[in-house]
């Protein structure tokens, strides 16, 4: 929290809210009226906050700022997922998505604009990095989403545009905000942060016990596959890759890592494949997640056929793994995972 940058409240931890009482002479007590206001009720209007001294509304009017995030369009699949464009105050976008499920919504959350990494099968690696997202502009996203539904939101998976664990402080704090039960009280087996490897990042979470899941986009069985797929394999291997996974699943006690395998026809989805990945994977507490790859238009892959997503995963079952097919949701919508890239603003100024 640093004095000379703008702070937003909706950014801020159970911590910070009481520092800043304490700065302005206001009670604990009014910290945990904040809490409850901002994260339980979605109130930010300073003035709508019952019972906060004047003192202290008038120190919140001077210290912080409110984030202005807008809306400026939303879709609708035909299986319910919508998706929402939403514009950060310096005019940059990111997308969000909620995906209804059987008596539970699952929101999708972006953890930057556009990504780094490069991977060859993802549309938002097409816009190289743009920025980092903070912690207020990712609490925002699940403000809105909160807006946009008419169910409670209750799992968070950190799948949006970005690679969380290259903008690891800001989501870190985010966990802990989101999964704080004085505030919005996300159950911790309910968020879940994918990364595509990032080694340093991922002992960092076990060191830290961040309260989340971790998932771990996979995507190969060999080096030589995963280094076009996926170029931060060439810095963090399988081997070494997997060999973290498991001394995070060894330290933070029954914790199921979930490991995504996005199947590319030709690529990664042949039985050798897949007896490759049972070896991998052998004795690792995980589930596996077949993501049957959602083209878009100009990517390189296909996807491979039902036969072949059933062979691959009839092989793993039979190694007694637990292996699941997940269809992306509101493919009409380009709401799929992996097909985030802003592209409704891209209509947006070609029909302009
Ligand atoms: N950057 C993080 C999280 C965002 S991507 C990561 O890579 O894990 C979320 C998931 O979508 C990843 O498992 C990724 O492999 C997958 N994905 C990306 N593009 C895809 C596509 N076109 N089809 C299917 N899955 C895709
Ligand atoms: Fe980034 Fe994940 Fe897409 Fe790879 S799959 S480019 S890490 S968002």
């Amino acid at each position: 929290m640093t004095e000379n940058k703008p702070q937003h409240l909706i950014g801020m931890s159970h911590e910070q809210l009481l520092l800043l009482c304490e700065k302005a002479g206001a009670k604990p007590v009014h910290a945990e009226r904040l809490l409850a206001s901002i994260f339980r009720h979605y109130n930010t209007d300073l003035d709508a906050i019952p019972e906060l001294p004047t003192v202290l509304r008038d120190y919140l009017y001077k210290h912080t700022t409110p984030l202005e995030m807008v809306c400026t369009a939303r879709q609708q699949a035909k299986d319910g997922t919508k998706k929402l464009l939403l514009q950060m105050p310096d005019g940059k976008e990111v997308e969000t998505v909620l995906i209804p499920g059987q008596g539970r919504m699952t929101q999708c959350i972006s953890t930057q604009a556009g990504c780094a990494i490069g991977c060859t099968f993802c549309l938002t690696a097409s816009t190289g990095l743009i920025r980092n997202l903070s912690t207020a502009e990712m609490v925002a996203q699940v403000m809105e989403g909160q807006q946009n539904c008419d169910r409670n939101v209750r799992n968070l998976v950190l799948m949006g545009m970005g690679e969380p664990l290259h903008n690891y402080d800001q989501v870190a704090h985010f966990v802990r905000i989101v999964t704080d039960p004085k505030g919005m009280a996300f159950s911790p087996n309910r968020v879940t942060l994918s990364t595509s490897g990032l080694i340093p990042g991922i002992k960092r979470m076990m060191d830290e016990n961040l309260p989340c899941n971790l998932a771990i986009s996979l995507n190969a069985t060999t080096d030589a596959i995963r280094d076009q797929l996926i170029p931060i394999n060439r810095k963090y291997p399988i081997h070494d890759l997997l060999a973290a996974v498991r001394e995070y699943i060894a330290k933070r006690g029954n914790k199921r890592v979930l490991i995504e395998y996005v199947l590319l026809a030709g690529i990664n989805d042949s039985p050798q494949d897949a007896h490759r990945l049972c070896q991998l994977l052998e004795g690792m507490d995980c589930t596996v997640n077949l993501l049957p790859f959602n083209p878009y238009p100009g990517s390189p892959y296909s996807r491979p056929s039902d036969a072949d997503v059933s062979t691959f995963r009839a092989i793993l079952v039979e190694a007694s793994m637990v292996a699941v097919v997940r269809e992306s949701r509101g493919q009409d919508i380009s709401a799929a995972c992996g097909q985030l890239k802003t592209e409704m603003h891209d209509q947006g100024r070609k029909t302009a």
